[in-house]
């Protein structure tokens, strides 16, 4: 079996996400055969170092033993059970882990089985509470420009991605999008901090004028990763903080991506020392492993459904694979290895090389900055640097990119013009100033 005899059965039956199916006509599709630590191989043993963790969900690297072994154990011992009436000891395990590393204050945990999922049900949880205490004109939600929160149509709502949301408007609830902090849209001269707090102002005046109507903001907490990976400071988020406990808004934060070291704090809230009333983890949960999300939060939401059955407070919500135990101890062994291996510590080094590969391609012309947080870290391709007018999408110049890599063995699948380093956690020095020398090759064909 070779990569042109699995790709062609592929095409046959398949139909992939995110993409254009008719762009196989010409790009080749990659069956992958195996994967260990950084590197994926395809079938015909060509070796490629996957430098975006897999859509952003592998932590320890592919095939890593510990999780490997703590799946294994578990499949002999129980594969899924319903988790309403039951439990599990995986599920009960992971929560405890879960309520000791988060944010302080969030002391429950609610688990759904994707990232999609798992907004979804934070909103409709965060309606519900209001409606529990009787006001259910809070029915309203407020996200950021750019953000993203998934596909699900509720998710979709509450996004801002227009690649994704606009073809199916007529079918999403609306939703009231205040301005992002997102430190690339500042003036020349002003500081991100500026910026945010310009931004921050407007927030404000949207919800003291709608407060009663709104139930919660939305917020990927200091990266908006699927929209580019656009960065802002942490004083956003501890503004928006306060104002919300002072309007009685809720605060959900998306964790998704972020979450589990990626911006070099095991959850990036914790950077705006805040505790949001939900946060929603998924992606980097199991360490990449198996679909498991949870929705976190606080003892006073969750009294606020506690309540004979018959008032009907409670939050009827479930997915059939909640909490699955294979899923829950792959995220304890994730955990594991975070404590074991000092994983945040090493972070800060691997950030700082991450840095250091990169940083001459902020002199390029067509690059308009290379921008970094933690172990994020991206590249915006422009078309004029001085005005930071980007290219047209329609060239679609981020593909040039993506090939180039591929032919030297490196897995840098862009965000249209953005090229992005997030990998796993198990790179090493070296492979960094690689993927910088791969990245700085393929932006140069790209550019020209
Ligand atoms: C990926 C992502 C989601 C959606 O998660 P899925 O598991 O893909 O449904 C939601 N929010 C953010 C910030 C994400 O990056």
């Amino acid at each position: 079996m070779n990569n042109a005899e699995l790709a062609a059965r592929d095409l046959r039956h398949l139909w992939h996400p995110c993409t254009q199916m008719k762009d196989h006509e010409w790009l080749p599709m990659i069956p992958i055969r195996s994967g260990r630590g950084v590197w994926l191989e395809d079938f015909d043993g060509k070796r490629y170092i996957d430098a975006i963790s897999s859509w952003w969900v592998n932590l320890h690297g592919h095939a890593n033993p510990r999780i490997n072994a703590a799946i294994a154990d578990q499949l002999e011992r129980l594969e899924h059970v319903l988790l309403a009436g039951f439990s599990h000891q995986p599920a009960i395990e992971l929560a405890d882990r879960l309520v000791e590393v988060a944010p302080p204050g969030l002391e429950r945990v609610f688990y759904v089985d994707n990232g999609s999922s798992a907004i979804e049900a934070a909103l409709k949880m965060s309606y519900h509470y209001w409606r529990n205490l009787g006001r259910a004109g809070k029915h309203r939600f407020v996200t950021l420009s750019n953000s993203y929160h998934g596909e699900t149509l509720g998710a979709l709502a509450v996004g801002d991605v227009a690649l994704y949301k606009e073809t199916y408007q007529p079918l999403l609830m609306e939703v009231i999008t205040a301005p992002s902090p997102d430190c690339f849209e500042r003036d020349p001269g002003e500081s991100c901090e500026e910026h945010a707090l310009r931004r921050f102002a407007e927030i404000e005046t949207i919800l003291r004028a709608q407060a009663d109507e709104i139930s919660a903001v939305i917020v990927e907490p200091l990266v908006q990763c699927a929209g580019n990976m656009r960065m802002y400071p942490p004083i956003y988020l501890s503004r928006l903080r306060a104002l919300c406990d002072e309007l009685e808004v809720h605060l959900i934060a998306d964790e998704i991506a972020v979450g589990f070291g990626r911006t070099g704090t095991l959850f990036a809230c914790e950077q705006a020392a805040i505790t949001p009333d939900f946060l929603c983890l998924s992606k980097g949960l199991t360490g990449g492993y198996l679909p498991l999300s949870v929705v976190m939060t606080t003892s006073g939401v969750y009294q606020a459904f506690y309540d004979d059955y018959a008032t009907l407070r409670a939050f009827l919500h479930s997915h059939s694979y909640t909490g699955n135990p294979l899923a829950c101890r792959a995220a304890l062994a994730s955990l594991e290895l975070f404590a074991e291996n000092d994983v945040l510590a090493r972070n800060r080094e691997l950030a700082r090389v991450m840095g250091e590969a990169t940083a001459a391609l902020n002199d390029h012309p067509h690059i308009a900055e290379v921008r970094q947080t933690g172990m994020i870290l991206a590249i915006e391709m422009v078309r004029d640097k001085a005005t930071r007018t980007p290219y047209p999408w329609r060239e679609r110049r981020g593909l040039t990119v993506y090939r180039h890599a591929l032919s030297r063995g490196a897995l840098l699948r862009p965000l249209g013009n953005v090229i992005y380093f997030m990998p796993p956690y198990v790179i090493t020095a070296e492979q960094i100033h690689l993927l910088a020398e791969i990245a700085g090759e393929g932006i140069e064909l790209a550019t020209r």
